[in-house]
C-alpha cells in the first residue's frame, strides 16, 4: 500500500510529526522507519516505511522508534486511537531482523528479545483501541506486533500473508506470539500455525481469527480508522467459548502429550525448536501473560544456540544473497538487465511442459514446442493439469490459472525468433540431437537471445563449441518438480559472454526461483554430489543391505526421503543415464552398480512403472522382489543405519568438497545452498560442507580413510579435505560465517 492510499488529508487533517517532542535518553533522535500521523480525530496513525527498502522489518532501531513514539502516544489525553500501517507495495514487516538474533552474547539477545516484548506490551497496554491495518506480508514479528493491537484488518491483496514462520529458522515466536495467539485462535489452531511455522493468505487468516475483517487495499487505512473511531473505548477483551475450552492446563498438558511423540517421530529429533514450541505454548495458556511471555525469552534464547538454529538461519541468509546475485552488495533495480517478457521452450515433455507452466505464471508468454502435433498436445495437457492441480491448492485463481495457460503458445513450426529474449531447450538427453536444435535455434534466435539448455549432465562447453556464437549460451537447470523445487543452476562456460551470465539470473530471479552459479563440469553441482550418494546406496543393496534400513539410514540423517526411493521417483532409466554420464567422467569413484541396467532392462522403472526398488501400489512402497534378485552378496547385511548412513554421507561430502576444490562454485556456501535446495540435504545441518565443520574434517577423513584401508578406494578423499585437516582448518572459518 503506498501513501497515496490515504484519504486526502482535507478528510483526514494529517500532521506529520517526524520528530519526537521530547527524545528519550535511549530513543532515536529522528524518525527514519516509522511516520507518526494524527486524524482530525485524533487517531495516530503510525506508519512504517523503512527508507531505501522494499521491506520493512523490526531491528533494533526501529523497535526504538515506535517505543519513542509509544511514549508520545501514552503522554497524549487527546489521543482517540492508533492504527498501524505500511507504507510498502507488498509488504506489511516482514519480521525481525536476523542479523539482531546473532548478537555476540546470549546477554544482547536475552536483551533484544525483551525490549521486544516490552515494546509490544506498551502497544497493547496502550488505553485506546489500537488497529492493524495490514497489507502485504505480516510475519514473525510483523505478526507479533498486530497481536498485540485490539484490531487487525488485512486486505485481499495477493501479497497479503500473515504468520509465525520462526520454527522453520528453529526458534520460536518470542514477541508475544506463542502467548497471544493461542489466546485469540484457541490452542489448537495456534498450534497448528506455529509449530509448523505456517505462513497463510488473508482469507484463511479470517477463517481463522486472525484478523476481524478483509478489505479492499484501497480503503484499508479508512476502513481500519473508521474501525477505531466506532470502537471509541478500548475494547474489553472477552474469551469466546471455544477459544475457553482449549485454553486451559488440563486439555494443553493433553495437547502437548499427544502432539509430543508425532512430532518427535515426525521431525526424528532433528528441530528442537518445533517441540520447544509446543512446550512454550501449551505451558502458556495455564500462566499469566507476564509469565508466559518469560518462557518464550527462555526458550529462544536457549534454541538460538542450537546448530540447527545457526544452520537455518544462515540457509535463510543464502537465499536472500541468491535473489541478489549478479547484484553486488546492494541490488539496485536501475542497473538490472531488462525483464525477460518472450521465452521459447524446445521439448514439451516432463520438463519442458513444467517449465513453460512455471514462466507464464510469472507472466512470461512462452512459445512451446515439440516435433509434432501429439507430442505438443501431450505437453500442453501436462501443462493443463499442472494448473488443475495450482488452482486446488488455492495457489492462483481459475481466472488466473485461464490468464497464464493463454499465455502459452504450442507450436510445431518454430516461427522467428528474434524478438525471444531466452530460450530453454528441454528436449530429450542426447548430444547430437542437442547440437542439432541449437544449429537451429542459432538462425532463428535474434543477437540478444540468450540459448539455454535445461540438460542435467551433458556438456554445456561442448555444446557451444559447436555453434558460431558460444558466448551466449549457458545452462539454465531448472530441477524436477519445477513447481516445488526454487533451485536452478545457472551454467557458464569459459566462453560464455558475462552479460549473458548476468542476464540469465535476472531471469531466474525474476520468475521467483534461487540461482546458484556453477562452472561448466560434469553434472554441475546438485547431480554431482548426489549420484555418488544414490550410487552407494545401490551398491549397499546389492551388497545385501536391506532396502528399508539403506532408506531410513537417511531418513535418520535428516533427508526428506531414502535414496533408493528417489531413485524410485526420479525413474531407475533417468537415474542410469546421469550416473552413466557421470561415470565417464568419474569412472572410479562413481561405476554404475549392475543393479540399475539390471532394473532398467527388466522395465522396473520405478514409481512410474509400478516397480524399481520398491514395489509401488498407491501410496504404499514394499521392497520388489524384481530387484531382490539383483542381491549379489551379504557382505554389507550386518552394517547397522549409523554405518550405512556415514558412508552415504562421507562420499556426498567429499564431493561437495572436490567442487570446492575444483573451483565450479565460488565457495562451499553455494554447494551447501544448492544441496539443500535442489536435494533436500538436510536443512538443519546447513549442508554437507557446513555439517563437515561440524563433525569435524579430521574425523570425516579418519572414516574415508578406514574404509580405503578396507579395499573401498571410492572412498579416497580429496585434496582439500586432507589439506583442512592437516592445517586444523574449516571450510568456514569463524571469521568468514553469516551468523
Ligand atoms: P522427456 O523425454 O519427458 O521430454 C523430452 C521431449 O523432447 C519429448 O517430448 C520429445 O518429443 C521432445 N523432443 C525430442 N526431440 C526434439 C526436438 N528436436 N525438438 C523439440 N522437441 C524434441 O524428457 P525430460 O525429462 O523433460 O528431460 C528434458 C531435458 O531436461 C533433458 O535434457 C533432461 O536431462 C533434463 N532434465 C530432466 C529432469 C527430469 O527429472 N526429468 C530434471 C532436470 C533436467
Amino acid at each position: 500500500m503506498s501513501t497515496a492510499t490515504f484519504p486526502p488529508p482535507t478528510q483526514l487533517s494529517l500532521n506529520v510529526m517526524n520528530e519526537p517532542k521530547s527524545p528519550p535518553a535511549t530513543g532515536p533522535r529522528e524518525f527514519k522507519n516509522i511516520r507518526r500521523e494524527v486524524t482530525a480525530d485524533a487517531i495516530a496513525v503510525l506508519t512504517f516505511d523503512r527508507p531505501d527498502s522494499a521491506a520493512n522489518i523490526f531491528d533494533r532501531a526501529t523497535l526504538e522508534e515506535l517505543n519513542a513514539h509509544l511514549d508520545a502516544l501514552e503522554g497524549d489525553s487527546t489521543l482517540r486511537g492508533v492504527v498501524l500501517t505500511s507504507a510498502k507495495p507488498a509488504i506489511f514487516i516482514a519480521g525481525a531482523d536476523l542479523h539482531s538474533l546473532s548478537p555476540a552474547s546470549m546477554n544482547a539477545l536475552r536483551d533484544i528479545v525483551e525490549f521486544g516484548q516490552h515494546v509490544f506490551n506498551r502497544l497493547a497496554a496502550l488505553p485506546v483501541p489500537t488497529a492493524a491495518a495490514i497489507h502485504g506480508a505480516a510475519l514473525g514479528g510483523g505478526f507479533e506486533v498486530c497481536l498485540a493491537c485490539d484490531f487487525r484488518l488485512a486486505t485481499t491483496d495477493k501479497t497479503t500473508k500473515l504468520g509465525l514462520p520462526e520454527v522453520q529458522l528453529g526458534i520460536l515466536p518470542a514477541w508475544g506470539g506463542s502467548t497471544r495467539l493461542p489466546r485469540l485462535i484457541g490452542l489448537p489452531k495456534a498450534l497448528d500455525l506455529i509449530l509448523a511455522g505456517k505462513t497463510v493468505a488473508a482469507k484463511q487468516a479470517l477463517k481463522l481469527g486472525m484478523v476481524d475483517d478483509l478489505v479492499a487495499p484501497e480503503k484499508l487505512l479508512a476502513v481500519t480508522l473508521a474501525k477505531v473511531a466506532k470502537a471509541g473505548r478500548k475494547p474489553r477483551r472477552t474469551v469466546p467459548f471455544a477459544v475457553k475450552a482449549t485454553n486451559n492446563v488440563v486439555a494443553a498438558t493433553l495437547f502437548s502429550l499427544l502432539s509430543r511423540r508425532n512430532l518427535f517421530k515426525k521431525t526424528r529429533g532433528h528441530y528442537p525448536a518445533v517441540l520447544n514450541a509446543l512446550e512454550v505454548v501449551t505451558l502458556g495458556v495455564g500462566r499469566s501473560e507476564k509469565r508466559a511471555l518469560k518462557l518464550e525469552v527462555d526458550a529462544i534464547c536457549l534454541l538460538a544456540q542450537t546448530e540447527a538454529a545457526k544452520n537455518l538461519i544462515r540457509l535463510f541468509f543464502l537465499q536472500e544473497r541468491a535473489k541478489k546475485l549478479g547484484f553486488g552488495s546492494e541490488r539496485k533495480e536501475a542497473d538490472a538487465p531488462r525483464r525477460i517478457e518472450r521465452a521459447a521452450v524446445i521439448g514439451a515433455g516432463v520438463m519442458g511442459g513444467s517449465i513453460a507452466q512455471w514462466l507464464a505464471t510469472r507472466g512470461v508468454a512462452v512459445l512451446l514446442r515439440d516435433i509434432n502435433a501429439d507430442a505438443v498436445a501431450r505437453g500442453m495437457a501436462g501443462v493443463a493439469r499442472l494448473f488443475a492441480d495450482g488452482t486446488k491448492r488455492r495457489t492462483f485463481s481459475p481466472v488466473e490459472a485461464r490468464a497464464a495457460m493463454d499465455r502459452i503458445f504450442p507450436v510445431v513450426e518454430l516461427p522467428s525468433l528474434r524478438r525471444t529474449d531466452v530460450i530453454i531447450e528441454a528436449a530429450v538427453e542426447r548430444m547430437d540431437l542437442k547440437k542439432d536444435i541449437f544449429r537451429k535455434l542459432e538462425r532463428l534466435a535474434g543477437p540478444d537471445t540468450i540459448l539455454a539448455t535445461n540438460t542435467s549432465a551433458l556438456s554445456v562447453t561442448e555444446l557451444a563449441d559447436s555453434l558460431c556464437r558460444p558466448d551466449r549460451i549457458v545452462g539454465i537447470h531448472f530441477f524436477n518438480p519445477v513447481h516445488r523445487m526454487q533451485l536452478v543452476e545457472v551454467i557458464h562456460t569459459p566462453r560464455t559472454d558475462a552479460e549473458v551470465v548476468r542476464r540469465a539470473l535476472r531471469f531466474v530471479q525474476q520468475v521467483g526461483k534461487l540461482p546458484v552459479l556453477v562452472k561448466d563440469s560434469p553434472g554441475f553441482v546438485v547431480n554431482r554430489v548426489l549420484m555418488p550418494y544414490l550410487v552407494e546406496a545401490a551398491r549397499l543393496f546389492e551388497r545385501g543391505a536391506d532396502t528399508g534400513e539403506i532408506d531410513e539410514a537417511m531418513l535418520d540423517f535428516g533427508m526428506p526421503m531414502g535414496p533408493l526411493r528417489l531413485v524410485d521417483e526420479v525413474g531407475t532409466d533417468v537415474s542410469m543415464h546421469v550416473a552413466e554420464t557421470l561415470a565417464c567422467h568419474y569412472p572410479r569413484r562413481m561405476a554404475v552398480p549392475e543393479v540399475l541396467g539390471r532394473l532398467v532392462k527388466g522395465g522396473q522403472l520405478g514409481r512410474k512403472s509400478g516397480e524399481g526398488f520398491y514395489l509401488h501400489r498407491g501410496k504404499e512402497a514394499v521392497p520388489g522382489e524384481d530387484a531382490a534378485r539383483c542381491v549379489r552378496d551379504d557382505s554389507a547385511a550386518n552394517l547397522n543405519r549409523v554405518d550405512l548412513g556415514q558412508r552415504m554421507v562421507l562420499l556426498m561430502v567429499n564431493e561437495a568438497a572436490r567442487c570446492v576444490e575444483e573451483g565450479i562454485v565460488s565457495g562451499p556456501e553455494d554447494v551447501d545452498l544448492a544441496m539443500v535446495m535442489g536435494a533436500g540435504f538436510a536443512p538443519f545441518r546447513g549442508g554437507p560442507l557446513r555439517h563437515t565443520d561440524t563433525v569435524g574434517v579430521a574425523n570425516l577423513l579418519r572414516a574415508m580413510n578406514e574404509l580405503v584401508d578396507a579395499g573401498e578406494q571410492h572412498f579416497a578423499p580429496c585434496a582439500l579435505l586432507m589439506d583442512l585437516a592437516t592445517k586444523n582448518g574449516k571450510f568456514y572459518p569463524e571469521k568468514g560465517v553469516l551468523i
